[in-house]
């Protein structure tokens, strides 16, 4: 997978968080593999037992310690080749924690010291950090790094957009395909297959659930055959050129006898799609994530199935499927034009089904302009094609 972003916009990124470093008093951000390495020099990197460190500190130019057996493909990463940041390799049976003091410099030995590690670095990597570093104040990159990274620029959106189209297609082939008669895990299979067809580099999520599965927000896909006259649900997703899709719909199956949805579920449905309009519509910049929760929210419990509906409303997206901002009732912030996040209200019924409705938007000044473009509306399938 590579980040499909060019080479200066990282060397930007860069820049920009030595500036938060300093405004924020942080004498060094250590970050290992994952979305932070991604955003900050654009290398998706083994995650595995080798210790990758980026060195970002305000104050000098950034530095990459990295295994040696990976340095020509860290060299191919847009924001690490080019001299922007010097590489330097351990070689195996190295220790590569005792590196780390002589690239810190003074960092190393002053008493407290604000260090920062990224959010996901694994424990074995932080305790040999701390090891070397026993005098610093230790903390999370997100409290820099989540603002930055939080809004973003054009061709990010164009990124987000693409995988959303992408994931709107794989939709719409297994809502014209056969699915009666299937099981889950099957047609779950299927939905993987296409996103990868679609372009995705991965297919990170495909929640199939089908009749009272629909219920469970996050419903593992089993053993479970699709039938007729039930609810049917999809939450697929995956990353492609690096950045995330996420989109649900669910639709209804037509009985055998050809008779149209039950009356509960196409009033449910109705009311999440009114929610998530309702949602797309207050995600303008400047409202507040509490707001935009409420206004969805507040369909809902007036179409009196406030308890049905018992998650947050959305969750920001990006380079994570998952990321800030998180559009909550207790969240005060504010959105921003740029800022991308997920409207994805639900109602669920135990023991009979349950209705989600889900597009990526990015914030403008007017509303949530969504980057998911397949039809909200109830949708009855034959699902035997
Ligand atoms: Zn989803
Ligand atoms: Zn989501």
């Amino acid at each position: 997978m590579s980040i499909g972003l060019p080479a200066e916009r990282f060397a930007d990124r860069l820049g920009r968080t030595q500036g938060r470093l300093a405004a924020a008093g942080v004498d060094a951000l250590l970050v290992g593999v994952g979305p932070e390495l991604e955003w900050l020099v654009g290398y998706p990197a083994h995650g595995l037992e080798r210790l990758n460190l980026l060195i970002v500190r305000p104050d000098a130019p950034p530095t990459f310690l990295g295994p040696r057996l990976e340095q020509a493909a860290a060299e191919q990463a847009p924001g690490l080749g080019g001299g922007a940041v010097r590489i330097v390799a351990w070689t195996e049976g190295d220790d590569p924690f005792a590196r780390v003091p002589a690239l810190l410099g003074s960092v190393s030995t002053d008493a407290h010291r604000r260090v920062l590690v990224s959010d996901g670095l694994r424990a074995i990597f932080l305790l040999g950090l701390q090891g070397v570093l026993p005098g610093a104040d230790w903390g999370v990159a997100s409290s820099v790094l989540a603002p930055l990274r939080r809004s973003k620029d054009a061709d990010e959106v164009a990124l987000l957009r693409s995988a959303a189209e992408a994931a709107d297609r794989v939709i719409e082939a297994m809502a014209a395909g056969t699915l009666v008669g299937r099981t889950e895990a099957d047609v779950a299979a299927e939905v993987r297959a296409r996103l990868v067809d679609e372009g995705h580099d991965t297919a990170e999520f495909s929640i199939v659930a089908s009749g009272p599965h629909s219920a469970s927000p996050h419903h593992e896909p089993g053993s479970r055959v699709i039938g007729t006259g039930e609810a049917l649900l999809f939450d697929i997703g995956g990353r492609r050129a690096g950045y995330c899709s996420d989109t649900t719909r669910t639709f209804w199956l037509a009985a055998a006898d050809g008779a149209g949805p039950d009356p509960l579920f196409a009033e449910i449905h109705a009311l999440t799609e009114h929610a998530q309009g309702a949602g797309r519509a207050a995600a303008r910049a400047g409202s507040t994530f509490a707001s935009i929760d409420a206004a969805a929210r507040q369909v809902i419990a007036s179409g009196g199935h406030a308890e049905a509906f018992f998650h947050r409303l959305g969750h920001g997206i990006g380079l994570e499927v998952h990321e800030e901002p998180y559009v909550i009732w207790d969240n005060p912030d504010v959105a921003a034009a740029g800022d991308t996040f997920s409207i994805e209200p639900g109602i669920y019924l135990e023991g009979r089904f349950g209705v989600r409705i889900e597009d990526v938007v990015v914030c403008t000044e007017d509303e949530g302009s969504s980057l998911n473009s397949s039809p909200r509306g109830l949708r009855v399938l034959a699902g035997d094609a």
